[in-house]
């Protein structure tokens, strides 16, 4: 019996129109990608890329075309139902970390889960004292952002994004503002939570380099997706 193997992703015919359609961000992207893959998207700085992450996390509609996440047809889902598919299903990390100031690591990291709601005091503390060790961060628990470095602050960012089990991590230029040390850093750490975990990433990115970390680089170009390439990093 051959069992054929379902994308996590399907990624059809995306199209994305700005404004009064004079700026067309993203025209007629098809890709799809399996579970447990790290993937990047790579281009020039306005190719689209953002647009794209955005779009295959629910936080952006696509003006023609469709996502299809698990079972989940995207287009198909209201603003809510995303936000509930997003809350439990993805973990989102930003090039400018996107920490609240007011909270501190411990309580940004539990942030997701208090937003579910759905584990007691004990229990969300357990879950983020070992996401600390695992990102390690234990000693900087009760830091505010202000006191982190650039590495600090994204590997806070990317604890927070994994507490609530995603089953994928979308990462837009995550050593964007970082230094090379810190930038190969977090690197190694998506790589290792993609190779440990299992956990699916795409990763958008204009540097070679930390494509270099994905198996799979899509290509982007003024909008398009224009090719794929295969790498073998530390195998
Ligand atoms: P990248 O992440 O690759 O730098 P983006 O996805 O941010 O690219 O942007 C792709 C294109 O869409 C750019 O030309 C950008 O100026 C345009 N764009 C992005 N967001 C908007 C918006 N909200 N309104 C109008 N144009 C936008
Ligand atoms: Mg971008």
């Amino acid at each position: 019996m051959t069992e054929e193997r379902q994308p996590q992703i399907q990624i059809k015919n995306i199209a994305k129109l700005y404004g009064d359609h004079h700026v067309q961000a993203l025209a007629d992207i098809s890709l799809e990608i399996y579970r447990g893959e790290f993937v990047a998207l790579m281009g020039a700085s306005g190719c689209g890329k953002s647009t794209l992450l955005n779009i295959i996390g629910g936080i952006d509609r696509p003006t023609g075309g469709q996502v299809i996440f698990g079972n989940s047809e995207l287009n198909k889902m209201t603003d809510e139902q995303l936000t509930r598919l997003r809350a439990s299903k993805i973990g989102f990390v930003f090039q400018f970390f996107n920490l609240l100031s007011t909270l501190t690591v411990r309580e940004n990291i539990a942030l997701p889960l208090e937003l579910l709601g759905k584990e007691n005091r004990a229990a969300v503390r357990k879950r983020v004292d070992d996401m600390l060790e695992h990102v390690n961060m234990s000693k900087r628990a009760d830091f505010y952002p202000a006191l982190l470095s650039g590495g600090e602050l994204q590997r806070t960012a990317i604890a927070r994004a994994l507490i609530h089990n995603p089953e994928l991590i979308l990462a837009d230029e995550p050593t964007g503002n970082l230094d090379t040390e810190n930038g190969l850093a977090i690197l190694q750490l998506l790589h290792s939570i993609n190779h440990e975990q299992k956990l699916t990433i795409v990763m958008a990115t204009h540097s070679p380099e930390a494509a270099s970390y994905a198996q799979r680089i899509f290509q982007i170009k003024d909008g398009h997706l224009v090719g794929e390439s295969t790498e073998c990093p530390d195998t």
